[in-house]
């Protein structure tokens, strides 16, 4: 078996068949290689200001999105990402 970092708390695992994306933490399978890693993890977003005070003029345009693994709740990902507004 091949083992190789994609992102932190992230591997790759090569099978005989195919290639999945693991928690490097918990050994977790979360999708084939490929496939929407983050569809297959836990999701949050939170405030802005939860990254930080200075992170509060970002409210109502920006939210902090966290992708955590939904075995033993490794942190995967954390980034800004643009709020829609639904018209
Ligand atoms: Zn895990």
């Amino acid at each position: 078996m091949v083992k190789h970092p994609f992102r932190e708390n992230l591997e790759v695992e090569s099978a005989a068949d195919r290639q999945w994306l693991r928690c490097a933490n918990c050994g977790r399978r979360l999708c084939a290689l490929g496939q929407d890693w983050k569809a297959a993890a836990l999701r949050k977003v939170f405030s802005p200001a939860k990254a930080g005070p200075l992170m509060k003029i970002l409210e109502g345009r920006y939210l902090l999105e966290k992708i955590y693994c939904p075995s033993c709740g490794v942190l995967f990902n954390a980034e800004m990402i643009e709020e829609k507004h639904e018209a």
